[in-house]
């Protein structure tokens, strides 16, 4: 395949020999909106936990790349859009971490063309990328494409688009442990749910998760039911209190509208922390929103999930 290929297996690569910043930090911000309803507003900054793979990537990929590692496996294959977080984080890990990392891209008519600037660092962290074509991308999870991978790429570990498997959910507990009693509702930007998934599994009894789908469903309960699938296969059925406000997606995945826009740059001014737009600024502006309509009680606190930064 032109590549150099590991010969010998080295030492086990391990995670934390990031040292990812966790529990990551809890910041009260004080923001007229919710001030105005008396109520908390509070960033927990995953996107502090790493350089290289920020926020949520970091939780999900983590459990992944132990469950790899302890395998013997030293290659991960995952898929991801053009612009993908996930394959960024996960090509980046690769290069920290010693696997060989192959990312198929949704699209083969990006094939041909110059890579963009997300593609491009996928690359330089030595990730092979495949392009493959819309419609069997849809079908990633059928045995014929499945085989297809394997015969071009050989073994491999499958982690699956947006890193979205029962490991991810698992990983992700974490983050609701370390929100329990900080704050009554919890809320997070879902692309694949697997975050949210992990999230609601890990928060107190009385603490309730808020998810805000960035993708425009289409299917109002297609996310809902990735959710709870994903609960299912990593806890063994639901758990949490969680539910979905799908209002915010602004037109679908990296869409936006100027009213999103408008408040970006104005929560950025306010507050002096810039907003990565594609998820977080969603978020943000879905909590402001419901804040003004009165749907947190006076004297509660609210946690915003900061998953991701610019
Ligand atoms: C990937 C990502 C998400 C979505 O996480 P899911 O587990 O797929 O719902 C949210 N925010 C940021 C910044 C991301 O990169």
């Amino acid at each position: 395949m032109g590549r150099v290929t590991r010969t010998a297996p080295g030492p086990q690569p391990d995670p934390h020999s990031l040292r990812p910043r966790l529990p990551s930090p809890v910041l009260e911000l004080t923001d007229g909106p919710f001030a105005r309803r008396g109520v908390r507003l509070l960033l927990k900054r995953d996107d502090l936990i790493h350089p290289d793979l920020p926020g949520n990537k970091w939780r999900k990929l983590e459990p992944n790349l132990r469950a790899a590692a302890a395998a013997g496996d030293r290659t991960l294959l995952t898929f991801g859009g053009a612009y993908s977080n996930h394959l960024r984080a996960t090509a980046a890990a690769g290069r920290l971490l010693g696997f060989r990392t192959i990312g198929v891209v949704r699209g083969d008519e990006l094939a041909g063309r110059p890579l963009n600037p997300s593609l491009a660092r996928c690359a330089a962290d030595g990730m092979r990328l495949y392009f493959l074509d819309r419609a069997r991308y849809r079908r990633a999870a059928d045995p014929d494409v499945r085989a297809a991978l394997h015969d071009r790429f050989g073994a491999f570990r499958l982690i699956p688009e947006g890193g979205s498997n029962s490991l991810a959910a698992q990983g992700c507990t974490e983050l609701g442990r370390e929100l329990r009693g900080v704050a009554d509702t919890v809320a997070v930007a879902c692309g694949t749910g697997g975050t949210l998934a992990g999230l609601a599994a890990g928060l107190g009894p009385r603490q309730r998760a808020l998810g805000f789908p960035v993708l425009k469903g289409g299917r109002p309960h297609f996310l809902g039911r990735a959710v709870g699938e994903l609960q299912t296969a990593a806890f063994g059925g639901p758990r949490g209190d969680w539910r979905l406000d799908d209002r915010f997606h602004c037109g679908g995945y990296a869409r936006r509208t100027p009213e999103l826009d408008a408040f970006a740059d104005a929560f950025e001014d306010r507050h002096g922390l810039p907003l990565e737009r594609s998820y977080v600024a969603k978020l943000l502006y879905g909590l402001t929103t419901l804040a003004g309509e009165g749907a947190f009680a006076p004297g509660s606190a609210v946690a915003a999930v900061i998953t991701g930064r610019p």
